[in-house]
């Protein structure tokens, strides 16, 4: 049984990752676009259109502990997809955004060795960081 709370659903959590991705959670209906179109919803243990509805819920630890905010590679399908103008992607990053600052992972610039700096493509230490750094 899920147990819904007004508390949870208008917390201070959710109301910082509204404001971090610049969505309006409510917006979503849940038509499932984002989901159909993503192209790693097969790997996601909470699939998009899931983690609207859970973050509309207050449900943000169950879907801030999901991988799905990790496996995401920000393609913004489901931004393309959605009838009512929503980011999935936007949604994810906000929660990476408050994962990172609550726990000790955020990496920094100056903590990668410079012989790695060196020889790491471009393109993946830009893409690893908009991931990792908080
Ligand atoms: S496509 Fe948009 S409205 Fe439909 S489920 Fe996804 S976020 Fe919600
Ligand atoms: S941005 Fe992320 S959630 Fe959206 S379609 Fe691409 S991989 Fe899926």
């Amino acid at each position: 049984m899920i147990k819904l709370s007004n508390d949870d659903i208008k917390s201070s959590v959710v109301q910082r990752i509204e404001r971090i991705s610049g969505e309006d959670f409510k917006k979503c209906y849940q038509c499932g676009n984002c989901s159909g179109g993503c192209p790693v919803s097969y790997a996601m243990d909470v699939q998009p259109h899931q983690v609207m509805r859970m973050l509309q819920l207050g449900r943000v630890d169950e879907v801030m502990n999901a991988n799905s905010i990790w496996v995401c590679v920000g393609c913004l399908q489901c931004y393309s997809r959605c009838p009512k103008g929503c980011s999935v992607a936007s949604a994810l990053e906000g929660l990476r955004q408050i994962h990172l600052r609550r726990s000790e992972e955020a990496q920094k610039v100056s903590e990668i060795p410079v012989a790695f700096l060196k020889k790491a493509p471009q393109q993946a230490i830009v893409c690893g960081f908009r991931k990792l750094v908080s």
